[in-house]
């Protein structure tokens, strides 16, 4: 597409061809020092992915998602659904943390750190490498008959796609269901775990469809980040970019042909070769760029050939390159910044304060007051406790207002580290002292002997006022 100056752009996808089919991807392998870099940030982080569900503090999973318990462990520390407000405001300051970080420093997460990238680039695309080899070869592979030796590669490539994909099922499971869990799954008969191994099978499967089939195309349709990033990123944030200023006008080297009038791109097309998600950087900061750092290194090999300074596509802003700026601490970036330490302090200071042990004392529903042969007038409460500590504790209660007393169904309050514990208890006020239908109620909580909460709650009992007093 032109505009009215000549100026052409970019308008249609680069994995969509003019009928509207994908456009299956072949990059070149890339090479060169961020690329070594990246494979060797990838070799730590994959490390942590699996084993962090099998590492444990304090008894606890380092790191749990246990959506459907609602129960949530990070680095040892457990949440309860009790600590809701907790997760939410925390949830808020990583979302404000994840925009300021992108607003300075571009799709770095993308390139370096995301999962998808990680087991796309340095783990997936490496088999297909070593199966298949490079780009021009996995052309003709395609396009060539069905050979004994392309069923073969075909074969070998696609099992071991599916076996790493059940690997990662696996290990995407142990973070949801807990690494106990899944290897009782894994150790029993699947019919006496038919949910966890349907969904064992399940989340394989995607996976294998994701990094067999569908791979660029998540970072470039399905991730919200990815989608953000056009109102994240402005012109001073750090992205993978070209240097137009000096690349431009671009021209090949030819014999005879003074550059004098060109500039240091030598238009080999190696950058875009190498793109893992089809683009060419050299029409400005895309959507579909994700950092990788691929072209970078590309044309750095380039540049190196023939003898002109690297660095022609690199870390840089839009302005950095247009204005030679230097990154600048904007008012957005103050803004942001400001935000997120507001909410950072807010959620330290209630993750300090935050109560150690949570009760939760309710009237049984649907159970009426009961009248005892002394003359007492009872409630029946249900009690919930959540001990968030590592250690088991002791519990106690005491009627502090009215005069009455607590009687426990079921014994002792004995709490399991990390635990939640329920149970019932009455509540028995003498009918003498009972001046209105609803009294209220103060009921002091001790944890080891030490008063550890107040709980305030209701007593029901008759309405003296119609009940006709015995002569
Ligand atoms: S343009 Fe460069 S950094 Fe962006 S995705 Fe392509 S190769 Fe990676
Ligand atoms: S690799 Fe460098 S020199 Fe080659 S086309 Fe890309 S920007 Fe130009």
């Amino acid at each position: 597409m032109t505009d009215s100056t000549g100026t052409s752009y970019r308008d249609k996808v680069a994995t969509i061809d003019n009928e509207g089919k994908r456009v299956w991807l072949y990059p070149k392998k890339p090479s060169g020092p961020l690329t070594r870099a990246r494979g060797i940030l990838s070799v730590f982080l994959l490390a942590f992915l699996f084993l962090a569900p099998f590492i444990e503090i304090n008894g606890q999973q380092l790191l749990l998602f246990n959506i459907l318990e609602r129960r949530f462990v990070l680095f040892g520390l457990v949440f309860w659904p009790q600590d809701f407000y907790l997760f939410v405001l925390a949830t808020i300051a990583l979302v404000v943390f994840i925009v300021l970080f992108t607003v300075v420093f571009g799709r770095l997460w993308c390139g370096w750190a995301c999962p998808q990238t990680i087991f796309m680039e340095m783990v997936f695309r490496k088999i297909e490498y070593l199966i298949e080899g490079d780009a021009r070869r996995q052309i003709a592979l395609n396009h060539a008959p069905w050979t004994t030796q392309k069923i073969i590669k075909k074969i070998l490539k696609h099992s071991l796609f599916f076996a790493i994909s059940f690997v990662i099922g696996n290990i995407f499971l142990a973070y949801i269901i807990g690494s106990e869990q899944l290897l009782i799954i894994i150790s029993e008969p699947p019919s006496e775990h038919l949910v966890g191994f349907v969904s064992m099978i399940l989340f394989s499967g995607v996976f294998y469809w994701v990094f067999a089939f569908f791979r660029e195309q998540v970072c470039t349709m399905v991730c919200p980040y990815g989608r953000l990033q056009g109102v994240l990123l402005d012109p001073n944030s750090i992205v993978v970019i070209y240097d137009f200023k000096r690349g431009e006008n671009r021209g090949k080297i030819e014999k005879n042909r003074k550059r004098d009038e060109l500039g240091d791109c030598i238009d080999c097309h190696q950058c875009v070769d190498v793109c893992p998600t089809g683009i060419d950087i050299r029409d400005g900061t895309q959507l579909e760029c994700i950092n990788c750092t691929a072209c970078i290194d590309a044309c750095n090999a380039v540049m190196k050939k023939v003898n002109f300074p690297t660095g022609l596509i690199r870390y840089s802003s839009f302005n950095g390159i247009k204005l030679s700026q230097k990154l600048r601490f904007t008012p957005r970036i103050a803004g942001y910044s400001a935000v997120f330490v507001i909410l950072f302090m807010l959620v330290s200071i209630l993750m300090i304060t935050r109560k150690t042990i949570d009760t939760t004392i309710l009237r049984t529903p649907g159970v009426l007051y009961q009248e005892t042969a002394e003359g007492f007038i009872s409630n029946l409460y249900n009690i919930k406790i959540v001990n968030k500590t590592f250690e088991p504790r002791k519990i106690g209660l005491k009627l502090k207002s009215p005069e009455g007393r607590i009687k426990l169904v079921g014994g002792d309050l004995n709490l399991e580290p990390n635990s939640v514990t329920q149970s019932a208890l009455f509540v028995e006020l003498p009918k003498e002292k009972l001046r209105f239908v609803r009294t209220p109620l103060q009921i002091e909580i001790y944890s080891n002997q030490k008063k550890i909460d107040n709980i305030s709650t209701s007593f029901i009992g008759p309405d003296l006022w119609r009940t006709p007093k015995k002569q």
